[in-house]
């Protein structure tokens, strides 16, 4: 009998859920969108919540449901030429029902080929505009264009005032201040882009779950991308202005260099903890500066929120030559990527949980010191081997720097000072009831 590792037992662990996910006709929503969560539901116990058609959602609103059973551009002798059943890429997502005989001239304003990979079937969606298409390969084109008869054309897909599906997971800490992890569930059947992030996520928060004294909250979404975040956004407002950071997961599976997304502020020290981790681990990584194209972070860093979001990845989105085409499959994705990527985020939430972040409990002008008993014994004193700042400076600097955002390890840098020091006067600070953690 072979006894297999715990990286090993990891590996097999994902790579089942990547084969079983991967096929499922997700979009922005539907039934596929369900099934992912549930199927999610064995490795986390997250909560499905369903928000109906039309609800108003900031400048958006959610749309119909669509579900869809089969599509097929099929000869006279019923022989399918393109076929859902094939690879799911092969409508366009959003597609109205079609059935119909129809010429090539009809058929050809509703197809779709990849620009440069031929025997790629690039990915489509058309959510608020409706109209119907399919996506092929150049082969496939050509056999169209060249058959000479009419076509049998048939999309076999339902709207329906339903729902949009997401997925929550929350996770109490010894601080109520909560991190927030985002990942998107709206894509078909391509492996990096979406389904590896989603699955990177579901395992990340079961370690998270794992973890037996954790000092922060953790906040895990799996939402259809953009409107879905918008939605998530809208209901959960009050508890989304009070997030500083976060994460968001995608395009964790390829077989190319580890790279990160910056937060808007990269002077924001998610940027600086997600540096150290990659260096750690990888050595060699890729920085992408903040971008207003992207991900979910165009929402979670909005005015009304400005949460500060990093994405860590192996092959990120707009990056890679098979980036929204059937080649971004499970033989572009493995297993092993993601695991990698995985514990890149395992380094980075370890940094994070050590970090301390200390609030001024009387943030509106100074305190009194005197009040307080703030003068320190060695009041005047300089500290020996510090730079040229007293113990009482050092409250002070606490006092006036400490604002729920900053960490002890930020302030000890902005400082000059060892963070050790600075942390032992904000715990005296703390004992005073003037700081308090965050
Ligand atoms: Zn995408």
């Amino acid at each position: 009998m072979t006894v297999l590792t715990s990286d090993e037992l990891l590996t097999s662990e994902i790579d089942s859920y990547l084969q079983r996910l991967f096929p499922l006709c997700r979009s922005i929503t539907g039934n596929p969108n369900r099934k992912t969560l549930k199927i999610l539901q064995e490795i986390i116990p997250l909560k499905i919540v369903e928000v109906p058609t039309g609800t108003k959602v900031y400048d958006w609103e959610v749309p119909v449901e669509w579900n869809i059973k089969d599509a097929y551009i099929a000869k006279q002798d019923g022989t399918r030429v393109v076929d859902f059943n094939e690879s799911n890429l092969h409508v366009v997502s959003y597609s109205e029902p079609v059935d119909a005989f129809m010429t090539w001239e009809e058929l050809e304003p509703h197809l779709h080929i990849h620009d440069q990979l031929k025997e790629a079937v690039p990915y489509r969606t058309s959510y608020y505009k409706r109209t119907w298409g399919f996506c092929c390969t150049h082969e496939q084109y050509k056999t169209l264009k060249n058959y000479g008869e009419k076509f049998r054309v048939v999309i076999d897909s339902e709207f329906k005032s339903g729902s949009l599906t997401y997925g929550e997971y929350l996770l109490p800490g010894k601080s109520a201040k909560e991190i927030l992890i985002s990942c998107y569930i709206c894509h078909p059947s391509m492996a990096n882009d979406s389904l590896s992030g989603v699955i990177l996520t579901a395992f990340l928060a079961r370690h998270l779950s794992n973890l037996p004294d954790r000092q922060w909250s953790y906040r895990i979404i799996f939402v259809p991308e953009t409107i879905g975040a918008i939605t998530y956004c809208c209901k959960n407002e009050a508890a989304m202005k009070n997030i500083d950071f976060g994460f968001v997961i995608t395009t964790v599976g390829g077989p190319g260099v580890a790279g990160y997304k910056q937060s808007f502020d990269d002077r924001h020290f998610i940027n600086r903890l997600t540096e150290d981790a990659l260096s750690f681990q990888s050595g060699e990584f890729i920085t992408y500066p903040f971008d207003i194209h992207g991900s979910d972070e165009r929402q979670y860093s909005s005015i009304g929120f400005r949460i500060n979001t990093i994405s860590i990845t192996k092959d990120k989105y707009y990056e890679y030559a098979y980036y929204h085409s059937s080649l971004d499959d499970l033989d572009f994705v493995k297993a092993e990527n993601i695991e990698e990527s995985l514990k890149l985020y395992l380094e980075l939430v370890e940094r994070v949980e050590q970090e301390i972040i200390y609030r001024n409990k009387l943030p509106y002008c100074e305190v009194m010191l005197s009040k307080h008993n703030l003068y320190p014994q060695t009041g005047g004193a300089l500290l020996p081997g510090s730079s040229n700042i007293n113990s009482l400076d050092i409250r002070l600097w606490l006092l006036f720097l400490c604002d729920g955002k900053k960490t002890v390890s930020d302030i000890a840098a902005e400082l000059s000072l060892e963070p050790g020091i600075l942390l032992q006067s904000a715990v005296e600070l703390e004992s005073l009831g003037v700081l308090e953690r965050y």
